[in-house]
């Protein structure tokens, strides 16, 4: 991920979702009716997110060592939160998951998460440019026995779904996620239709960006909402937006 669309995220995940928030209460001198963060920015202090933890969240083992591990990292906003990885990876079970794909790896919490669920002949292709982040998450896949199903392939993620189509694997997919660059949303989007199974699942992070979807004024803003936009008159998936973590799209293939 590009160092931009970082701290970008980092801006727009814990900054601008507090300021939305704060400046519409006292400038429309009305109650927001809907607040949502993830558990690791901004739910650390919010009781019902505690709660939700407390009455959900199962995390082996491993997993939570490298969440904590990338709790030391300074630019752990762009962790996946926790409570949305295991959604995700409930889905990628209900659906009976072997090939998952996931643009934007970072520590690799989410692709740990996923691994250990996906069966032993399972893989997930895993996208990133960041040897340095992901040589976070490498040692802990080895520690909880899964790196063999792990394919990271450290190159622009357009790439590495171009190459997946190349090799004749188009409509195999069943599961993936995107959470990279914003601006190449819908490129990865596209590609992600092409690999996936028809019933397969893409979930696309960030649809909200931190409540600056309402106002979007930067290109990352503006890809996002465009994106949102398409996806409610696109007739090729099913969907639905949901306010967990920083939003999240699902998109299922017809
Ligand atoms: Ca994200």
């Amino acid at each position: 991920m590009a160092l931009q669309a970082i701290s970008r995220e980092a801006v727009a995940g814990c900054v601008s979702l507090g300021v939305v928030f704060v400046a519409g209460y006292y400038l429309g001198r009305r109650k927001p009716t809907m607040s949502i963060s993830k558990s690791h920015c901004g739910g650390q202090t919010d009781p019902l997110m505690q709660y939700l933890l407390k009455h959900s969240l199962r995390e082996h083992p491993v997993l939570k060592k490298l969440r904590e591990r990338t709790m030391e990292h300074s630019l752990n906003v762009m962790m996946v939160a926790c409570e949305q990885s295991q959604f995700m990876v409930n889905l990628a079970k209900l659906i009976k998951a072997k090939k998952v794909v996931e643009v934007g790896v970072y520590t690799g919490y989410n692709t740990l998460n996923m691994a250990l669920a996906l069966p032993d002949d399972g893989v997930i292709v895993a996208c990133d440019i960041s040897e340095e982040y992901t040589n976070v998450g490498k040692p802990f896949w080895k520690e909880a026995g899964v790196e063999q199903k792990i394919d990271l392939r450290l190159q622009p993620a357009l790439k590495t779904l171009d190459d997946l189509l190349a090799a004749g694997e188009g409509e195999t997919f069943d599961f993936i996620f995107i959470d990279a660059d914003k601006t190449g949303y819908d490129n990865y989007y596209e590609r992600s239709l092409q690999l996936l199974r028809k019933g397969g699942v893409i979930a696309i992070d960030n649809v909200l960006w931190g409540g600056s979807v309402l106002n979007p004024k930067d290109d990352d803003t503006i890809a996002i909402d465009k994106l949102n936009k398409k996806l409610l008159r696109d007739t090729r998936i099913s969907l639905s937006m949901l306010p967990v973590g920083d939003g999240v799209t699902l998109a299922i293939k017809l």
